[in-house]
């Protein structure tokens, strides 16, 4: 589907000024509002189209960029390249359009910024067989959690609002500042009574088994998120979140290449000569291949979607076996005379055909 005009979209033009082009957005804001269209998936589609078109127009950096190029200019980058913005993102931007810390009028309260504790982060390694098939781990990890016992009151520094204003007076005249509270660390919610055994904030630590669904198809470097599984906040404010790293393994025969796996087969001579039927271990268990006779060293078997599934679940990468035929660096007298009589026959001389061909033809092929 192609995407709408962003200006069409908040109903103004390339003229319209910043607070023109804000007073639009709120107006779709206000009128497509989840909360006041509840379960109503085109109502959430107009929001989010609102959301993003406001989020480019509003930034004039991005808006010079769109004047020029249109939506191109975004193609491949957060949004724009299909993906948009999720809930979150748009919540967030709402403080600088209806000022205040979220709070919307009279709905939406339930959206209100809530204080987050901090978020753990762990390493996860895994195998490679593990990251083919998808793995669920379990993982010890120390959280706080608020002590038995311990009860919280409003902060009076903030009144309960986690962030404090500040008015300074400057050369562009006054400014209005608002930054997190010291008091309370932002919870918006102090200490009032805590157990002996607890931290100055009423945390204890505890040790607790979290479980991680790993999909199949994960990538060193990346970064799972499990939810609620970090530390405690203040008050009545929520956990934060687990981010769990991913490391893999290296694997003792097969390479890793994006979801491709690559395999090194060493056959012997004789093997090469007459064919031969191998199994060989893969991530997803073992697979004979059958070697023909004739085989030549440095020849690719492709074996389709006995690889790693894409992250995204669409498709599978191929096992690549690459055929070596192994060549004994000593001979006994009588293996050596064995040799010796092929030296000359004119058979065993090297006589490519355009089928035997060369490594870098043969790379070029499986990439085409
Ligand atoms: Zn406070």
């Amino acid at each position: 589907m192609a995407k709408r005009d962003y200006y069409d979209i908040l109903g103004v033009n390339k003229g319209s000024s910043a607070s023109e082009i804000k007073k639009a957005y709120r107006k779709k804001a206000v009128k497509f509002h989840p909360d006041k269209n509840p379960d109503d998936k085109k109502a959430e589609e107009k929001f989010k189209e609102a959301a993003e078109a406001y989020e480019v127009l509003s930034d004039g950096d991005k808006k010079a960029r769109y004047d020029q190029y249109g939506h191109q200019a975004f193609d491949g980058g957060g949004f724009g390249g299909g993906g948009s913005m999720n809930m979150d993102d748009i919540f967030s931007q709402f403080g600088d359009i209806f000022g205040g810390g979220g709070g919307f009028g009279g709905f939406g309260s339930q959206r209100q910024r809530v204080a987050k504790g901090s978020n753990l982060r762990i390493r996860v390694k895994l195998t490679l067989e593990e990251i083919a098939n998808g793995v669920e781990k379990k993982v010890k990890v120390k959280r706080k959690r608020q002590a038995d016992g311990v009860s919280y009151k409003t902060c009076s520094t903030c009144n309960g609002t986690g962030q404090v204003t500040r008015i300074t007076n400057t050369i562009l005249g006054r400014m209005q500042t608002a930054s997190p509270c010291t008091a309370c660390g932002g919870s918006g919610q102090i200490i009032d009574k805590r157990p002996s055994n607890s931290d100055s904030q009423g945390f204890v630590i505890d040790e607790e088994t979290v479980s991680i669904k790993i999909p199949a198809g994960v990538v060193d470097g990346m970064q799972l998120k499990v939810t609620g599984k970090g530390n405690a906040s203040a008050g009545n404010g929520i956990s934060g979140d687990l981010l769990v790293a991913i490391s893999e393994e290296s694997h003792p025969t097969l390479q890793r290449e994006g979801d491709n796996l690559h395999y090194d087969l060493y056959v012997s001579l004789s093997q090469a000569i007459l064919g031969s039927s191998i199994e060989i271990e893969t991530v997803t268990g073992k697979v004979r291949l059958k070697i023909e006779a004739g085989v030549q060293s440095g020849k690719i078997l492709r074996l389709r979607s006995k690889g790693i599934p894409n992250i995204n679940g669409y498709s599978r990468g191929d096992l690549l076996v690459h055929i070596n035929v192994w060549t004994p660096k000593t001979l006994s007298k009588e293996q050596k005379s064995f040799f010796e009589k092929m030296k000359n026959d004119e058979h065993f001389s090297p006589k490519p055909e355009s089928s035997d061909k060369s490594f870098f033809e043969k790379v070029k092929d499986m990439f085409s």
